[in-house]
C-alpha cells in the first residue's frame, strides 16, 4: 500500500470526503493497527456503558511502545481482516466518540516543543495513501474546515499533554520503566475508574492532597479532571525517579 506525506499549509485547500458512496468505505477500518489516547479511552468507555477495566479487557491490547518506551493501548482487531471492533457494514458504530486519529485521517497532526520558549506548535500532513478513494471526491477542504467538522480541537487539548510525560520519560529515564511506573502510567492514564478508587480511598494515594481541593472534587465524578490529575501523577512520578538516580 503506498503512501505519501504532504506538509499542508493553514490556507491551501485540498479535495477530499469520506462517505458511504465511496467504493473504499470502512477500509480503514480494517488491518487495523489503531492506537488510543487516555482521552480516547475514556469516550469510548463512556460510549460502551462500561468501566475503564472492562474496556481495556474487551476491547484493547496494551503493550509497550517501542519509541517511547510507555504502555500503549491499542484496539484489539477481530475477524479474519483484523477490523475495528467497531466497524458495521453502515460505518463506524462510535462515531461521534471516535479517537483522535480516526478522525485526524487522513491528515497527520506533529507536535512539537520550542526549546527556548517551551512553546508547542502544530503542523499537519496531508497522508494520502493509494486504497483511499476520498482523494478523488471534489470536495473542498482546508486545515481549519477539517479541524472544526471533525471536532478535533478538544481531542488535541486532551492529548498533548502527553507530550511531556514522553519529554519527561526521554529526558530523566533512560531505558525502559520500571514496572511500577509502567503499571502507575496504566492506571492514570487508562485505568481511570481504577485510578479513582485508589486516589480517593483513604488509605490510598497521598497524591490527592496535593490537587487543587476545586480539581479534586470535580474528580470525583468526572473523568477529564480525573485524567488531569492522572497526568501530573505520572510526571511526578518520573520525577521523583530522576531525583532517586
Ligand atoms: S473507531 Fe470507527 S472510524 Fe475508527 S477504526 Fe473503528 S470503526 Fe473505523
Ligand atoms: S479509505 Fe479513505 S475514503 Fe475510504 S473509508 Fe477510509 S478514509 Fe474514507
Amino acid at each position: 500500500m503506498e503512501a505519501q506525506l504532504t506538509a499542508l499549509e493553514p490556507d491551501t485547500p485540498f479535495s477530499f470526503s469520506c462517505r458511504p458512496e465511496v467504493s473504499c468505505f470502512t477500509e480503514c477500518c480494517r488491518n487495523l493497527n489503531q492506537f488510543l489516547t487516555p482521552y480516547d479511552l475514556i469516550r469510548l468507555k463512556t460510549r460502551m456503558g462500561v468501566t475503564s477495566r472492562e474496556f481495556l479487557d474487551k476491547y484493547t491490547i496494551v503493550f509497550i511502545g517501542p519509541e517511547t518506551g510507555l504502555p500503549v493501548a491499542v484496539l484489539e482487531p477481530v475477524g479474519s481482516d483484523s477490523r475495528c471492533p467497531f466497524v458495521s457494514s453502515e460505518g463506524c458504530a462510535v462515531y461521534s466518540d471516535r479517537p483522535a486519529s480516526c478522525r485526524t485521517y487522513p491528515l497527520v497532526r506533529l507536535l512539537s516543543r520550542n526549546k527556548d520558549t517551551g512553546a508547542l506548535s502544530e503542523r499537519y500532513f496531508i497522508h494520502r495513501e493509494s486504497h483511499c478513494r476520498g482523494f478523488d471526491t471534489q470536495t473542498q477542504q482546508t486545515l481549519d474546515t477539517w479541524v472544526k467538522d471533525q471536532e478535533l480541537a478538544v481531542y488535541n487539548e486532551m492529548n498533548d499533554p502527553l507530550m511531556d510525560i514522553i519529554a519527561l520519560k526521554n529526558r530523566y529515564y533512560k531505558g525502559p520503566l520500571n514496572t511500577s511506573i509502567k503499571d502507575l502510567f496504566k492506571l492514570c492514564c487508562y485505568d481511570i475508574d481504577t485510578f479513582r478508587e485508589r486516589l480517593f480511598q483513604k488509605s490510598g494515594d497521598k497524591f490527592i492532597e496535593s490537587v487543587a481541593p476545586e480539581l479534586a472534587e470535580q474528580a470525583e465524578h468526572d473523568d477529564i479532571a480525573l485524567l488531569k490529575i492522572g497526568f501530573e501523577r505520572v510526571k511526578t512520578a518520573l520525577l521523583e525517579h530522576r531525583r532517586e538516580s
